[in-house]
């Protein structure tokens, strides 16, 4: 196993002098070196061929013993020095402090095909960031971020990759609703790439502590190794990393809402800086299509995080990393403009992907309305939302509203039980449709082509990620390897997979870990 070891954070950056693995607050540093904990017998549950080519290694390489052993955490490799991170974020709404890499360490960066990746291992035990947690993870949280990761990079959603899935052998305790049950669990760690890990908390940490020279030091890293492109200097500099972190935070908040992902706790620690989905804990995906729904029963509350609230709170987010860059800036005008900007090209790009979804080009106010109107109705009763796209694009311009209505109806939870007004509110919303399309040159079969790019058939339903873990925690890990490979085509049609091509079943409908999850991971 050859991996092109190729060092950036921890040698550009200032280290925690202090290397014993304690709790503690660090100050005037941007990481702290960490040892992995080693594992007792860790086997691999699954590793993903195309994750490990990106690191230049084979699909051979992933069998291998070094690789269980690099890759679970049991052994470092030479000349490579795993660190923790220290950042800090806003946590429903309010600022928590110094948070840090509580159970992520990372192993070590690799260089591969001009591209530099950060490898990192999560539920790899304690770092002085781990507060009261124990640094771990259990079987069920890393089963459900190796595989959604994946699905979403399949998806065409930014996000973190997994490399792979691993069981440690050691038993991990957690209260899972914590309601004072606790019980143990298998433990497992994910090895997660992207190109690094750094998010808005990060920034925030200086900022806090009004520690300029480090808050420079950390913009100016990510400026030089990740947005080399930008070319100003000064100020102007800092304002085009914004403007950038903006434009990619909302193109990913686009994808969210195109899907029907629910991220579930957007803190500004979980909140990457390249604008890619990372840290997969109590998310969820929309099958009732509800903008209200939040899977994380740690919300429920409040449901900050709801479905609908997601762009609102990425704009709220991307506020508190301008309070930060404005230590740098110290003018708060530009950072204004582009929060302002933001808000403003969200709805007409976001209408723009809708109009994707209904396969319409034509941009007018009719067709504002007719996406407007389309939340309400499908609000009007249950209706699963990737099924509901994806018939939708069977009807054709010349169906009367009647025959594109029965063409969406096995998108229904209770297709038998639909009131009279409902009924109704469909055929409007229909006519409208119909309407539209009628406008379109496009003939019948190039829209759907389209549309089917967009609108996904087979997504992680949180039901079938469930029913994955619950083969796993008895040692079958074949629906996790076959989840993956479904996943790879989420747009193709697969016949011998149409099972998964259904409404969440009705068994799932209140489980827990199918409808709601806690944050206890
Ligand atoms: P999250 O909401 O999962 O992104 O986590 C918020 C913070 O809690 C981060 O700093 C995590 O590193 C930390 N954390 C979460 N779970 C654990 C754990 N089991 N042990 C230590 N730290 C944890
Ligand atoms: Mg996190």
């Amino acid at each position: 196993m050859q991996l092109s070891i190729h060092t950036t954070f921890t040698e550009k950056l200032p280290a925690d002098p202090d290397e014993t693995n304690e709790m503690r607050q660090v100050n005037g540093a941007m990481f702290s070196y960490v040892t992995p904990k080693i594992p007792s017998h860790p086997k691999l549950i699954h590793a993903t061929t195309e994750v490990a080519q990106l690191l230049g290694l084979t699909k051979e390489d992933c069998t291998s013993e070094a690789f269980t052993a690099v890759f679970s955490g049991q052994k470092v490799l030479e000349n490579t020095h795993p660190f923790a991170m220290c950042y800090g974020g806003h946590q429903f709404g309010n600022w928590a402090g110094q948070l840090g890499d509580g159970r992520a360490i990372n192993l070590f960066e690799v260089q591969h095909q001009d591209k530099n990746w950060m490898v990192q291992l999560k539920g790899a035990g304690q770092t002085p960031y781990s507060r009261r947690g124990d640094g771990l993870a259990v079987l069920r949280s890393s089963i459900r971020e190796h595989l959604c990761s994946e699905a979403m990079h399949h998806l065409g959603v930014p996000t973190t990759r997994s490399l792979s899935v691993m069981e440690t052998g050691d038993a991990v305790l957690r209260d899972m609703l914590y309601n004072g049950n606790a019980a143990y669990e298998k433990g497992a760690v994910v090895c997660r790439v992207a190109p690094s890990f750094i998010r808005f908390g990060n920034f925030e940490i200086f900022a806090s502590r009004n520690d300029i020279p480090n808050l420079k030091l950390l913009a100016d890293y990510c400026i030089e190794q990740h947005f080399c492109y930008i070319k100003t200097d000064g100020k102007e500099k800092y304002i085009a990393f914004f403007q950038q972190i903006a434009n990619k935070t909302k193109e990913l908040l686009i994808h969210w809402q195109r899907v029907g992902f629910v991220h579930g706790v957007m803190n500004t620690d979980n909140m990457s800086i390249h604008g890619i989905t990372i840290d997969y804990g109590p998310y969820g995906w929309l099958e009732d299509y509800d903008p209200h729904w939040t899977p994380n029963t740690t919300d429920a509350q409040g449901k900050r995080y709801r479905f609908g609230n997601q762009p609102h709170i990425g704009l709220w987010n991307l506020l508190q990393l301008a309070n930060a860059l404005y230590l740098l800036i110290e003018d708060v005008k530009p950072l204004e403009q582009i929060l302002e900007n933001f808000h403003t090209t969200f709805q007409t790009d976001f209408n723009d992907m809708m109009l994707d979804k209904l396969g319409l080009t034509i941009v007018s106010k009719e067709n504002e309305n007719l996406i407007h109107q389309l939340f309400i109705t499908l609000q009007e009763t249950e209706t699963d939302m990737t099924i509901f796209y994806r018939l939708l694009a069977n009807v054709s311009k010349n169906d009367t509203e009647a025959e594109a209505l029965q063409k969406i109806m096995p998108a229904f939870y209770q297709p038998d039980e639909l009131k009279e007004a409902v009924l109704e509110t469909w055929h409007f919303w229909l006519s409208l449709y119909l309407n539209s399309l009628q406008q379109e040159t496009k003939s019948d079969n190039e829209r759907k082509e389209g549309m089917n790019k967009v609108n996904p058939k087979y997504v992680l339903r949180n039901y079938m990620v469930q029913l994955a873990i619950e083969a796993a925690e008895k040692d079958d890990y074949s629906l996790v390897h076959n989840l993956y490979e479904l996943l790879k085509s989420p747009y193709e049609e697969q016949p011998e997979q149409e099972q998964w091509f259904a409404k969440r079943p009705d068994w799932a409908r209140t489980k827990i870990g199918c409808s709601m999850l806690s944050c206890s991971s």
